[in-house]
């Protein structure tokens, strides 16, 4: 199942004359048990719980080298710092993230993603990742965040463009 993004990493290692070793193993082996958005002291914490001896610049060092072999993903909570999470060819997703509760929603819009092929194509670019994030108030926080700042409107609906669309090519 998760064999394909271990020899990607693998090999990212090898290009690079590092091993895989048993610790860079078990912080891959967290964040590809299952699709999450976790914080690296999460992940010391439960690879101390189960009884591993790793050190803090260790795991930050790893998920460094897993992000930058383009199999994790690093998104910005504010002032919290980075949560990161599994990546999967071929499985894009971006970002919606609370201020308030620091949720982390997922969204995918097919009309984002052509758009940001326009740009590219517009420029000449070619982009090999992207991350979009919106940050925000999530709905369960709407009520607490909008009657803590009184008087607040509700954001009005934007008007639909009149103009035609533009034809989006791949
Ligand atoms: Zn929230
Ligand atoms: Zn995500």
């Amino acid at each position: 199942m998760r064999t394909r993004e271990r020899d990607i990493f693998r090999k990212y290692l090898e290009r690079r004359g590092l091993k895989l070793t048993a610790e860079r193993q078990a912080v891959f082996d967290q964040l590809f048990a299952r699709h999450e958005h976790v914080e690296a002291d999460e992940i010391l914490v439960r690879l101390r719980a189960r009884g591993k001896k790793i050190s803090r610049a260790t795991i930050y060092r790893t998920l460094e080298l897993l992000v930058d072999s383009g199999i994790v993903g690093r998104v910005r909570i504010g002032e919290m710092g980075y949560r990161y999470e599994r990546l999967r060819a071929g499985e894009h997703h971006d970002h919606l993230i609370c201020n308030e509760c620091g949720r982390v929603i997922e969204f995918f819009e097919p009309r984002i993603e052509s758009l940001q092929d326009d740009v590219c194509e517009r420029y000449g670019f070619l982009a090999l990742s992207h991350s979009h994030q919106m940050r925000g108030i999530c709905r369960q926080c709407r009520p607490r965040a909008v009657s803590a700042a009184e008087g607040a409107e509700p954001v009005p609906e934007r008007p639909k463009p009149s103009g035609r669309r533009p034809q989006l090519v791949h």
